[in-house]
């Protein structure tokens, strides 16, 4: 590694090895006697100066980076309160489609009993609306478009 330094009678800029120092030398411009200084951070050649602020900005880079785990802590504190808002509601408001064919068990028509058990499941005081859908499907059987009917349920639960 190259360091530069001036020379202390006639401040001509001078280089050297690194390795060089202590070592007396004379000024090649002025002829006078010196003894080349120790390297330090200011003498050092550029291109090892450049090189090692490089490495400090990388170090600067490396600060935020340890910034956004703070950052996501703090973050991560909040949710904890949008659970305990939403513990105060309870129950969250939910829908629940049963289409009649659904509830069809080998030729059987099991709705209403299926749609009984779920309210009784979900309880009377959970039910906000009950609304009759109805839908078009195609019929396994004669392939045709079938008009049926079933229920929505909006509840909370
Ligand atoms: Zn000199």
């Amino acid at each position: 590694m190259d360091m530069i330094f001036s020379c202390p009678s006639c401040k001509q800029q001078l280089e050297a090895e690194t390795s060089m120092a202590g070592n007396e030398i004379a000024c090649p411009s002025c002829g006078a006697t010196m003894v080349i200084p120790e390297p330090n951070v200011q003498n050092i050649r550029a291109d090892p100066i450049s090189a090692s602020a490089g490495a400090k900005e990388e170090h600067h880079f490396s600060v935020p980076v340890h910034d956004k785990p703070t950052e996501a802590l703090i973050k991560k504190t909040s949710p904890p309160l949008e659970v305990a808002a939403r513990a105060d509601g309870e129950k969250r408001l939910r829908v629940k489609c049963i289409r009649r064919t659904d509830c069809v068990e080998v030729g059987h028509d099991r709705f209403d009993e299926i749609v009984s058990d779920l309210l009784e499941k979900i309880g009377e005081k959970n039910i906000v609306s009950i609304t009759p859908i109805s839908y078009t499907h195609v019929d396994l059987g004669s392939r045709q478009l079938m008009t049926d009917f079933g229920v929505m349920l909006v509840y909370k639960g």
